[in-house]
């Protein structure tokens, strides 16, 4: 039996009067590719940030690698859906990655390491963006700044990566690449990817969990019916059709349009 990454336990989370997430169980082991879709509002990154111990939970409990959230932040990169930084200020490629590299309590006058410096040109290498280095983060395209992000929550070689829509603005070409990266990383890394894609679900994902303040759904990533009607209201990018992918439940073409069938 593989070792339990993440656990989720009986997690409430409000924002004020606002339910985001309630009564939820989860659990990750180690080498899965989780997927998580749902209705935009339906608490998906609440469910990110509350793994990572980024808001309070109103009930339950959450464990990464068996502990508090906060301890396990060495062994855990975060590609969040919307970033604080604006995208106007001064700063290249190489400055954001290495911010990865900082460690809480860090003091004044403090200096990244050679080795801070090599970790960041091994791992813009590895995403395809050493080129872009010394670039500007203003002059980016939107997958050039995703794969940017992507690569700050590499940088200090996490065991455990979330993403939050990764693939949401960017271009064709990136997104596969992307892709392909995630394969990749899955081979020794345990993802938990939130997504509209309709394509990461049928062809990356190796289980799939559907949101909407409560867990609709956790299982194999073959959607069916109920999968399907539980996600209505949540955009889909692709279309299945014509690309290898796990087919979906059997149904009538009535039930979905013929849409996503
Ligand atoms: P999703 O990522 O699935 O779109 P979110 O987790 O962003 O959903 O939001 C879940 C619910 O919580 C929504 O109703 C949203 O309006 C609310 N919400 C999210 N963040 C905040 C916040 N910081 N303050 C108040 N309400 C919030
Ligand atoms: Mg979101």
């Amino acid at each position: 039996m593989s070792e339990t990454i993440v656990k989720v336990k009986e997690m409430s989370v409000y924002y004020g009067g606002v339910n985001a997430l309630s009564d939820i169980n989860l659990e990750v082991k180690k080498g899965d590719f989780l997927g998580i879709i749902g209705p935009n509002g339906g608490g998906k990154s609440t469910l990110l940030k509350a793994v990572l111990g980024l808001v309070p939970l109103n009930t339950g409990e959450v464990r990464i690698f068996g502990e508090k959230p906060e301890k396990a932040r060495n062994k855990t990169g975060y590609v969040p859906q919307y970033i604080g930084l604006d995208k106007s200020f001064p700063v290249t490629v190489n400055e954001v990655v290495l911010t990865g590299r900082l460690k809480p309590g860090i003091k004044p006058f403090f200096r990244y390491s050679k080795s801070d410096r090599e970790a960041v040109d091994e791992i813009l290498s590895k995403v395809g963006i050493h080129a872009l280095s010394k670039r500007r983060i203003s002059e980016l395209s939107g997958g050039e700044f995703q794969k940017m992000l992507i690569a700050r929550a590499l940088v200090s070689r996490p065991e455990l990566l979330l993403l939050d829509e990764p693939t949401a603005s960017v271009d064709a070409r990136s997104r596969e690449q992307i892709y392909s990266l995630l394969s990749e990383l899955n081979k020794d890394m345990t993802i938990i990817l939130v997504t509209h894609d309709l394509f990461a679900v049928s062809t990356q994902v190796k289980s799939l969990a559907c949101l909407n303040t409560n867990l609709v759904y956790h299982g194999k990533p073959e959607l069916n019916e109920s999968i399907v009607h539980n996600l209505y209201g949540c955009p889909v990018d692709l279309i299945a059709h014509g690309v290898p992918h796990r087919v979906l439940g059997e149904h009538e073409h009535g039930d979905c349009g013929g849409s996503i069938c």
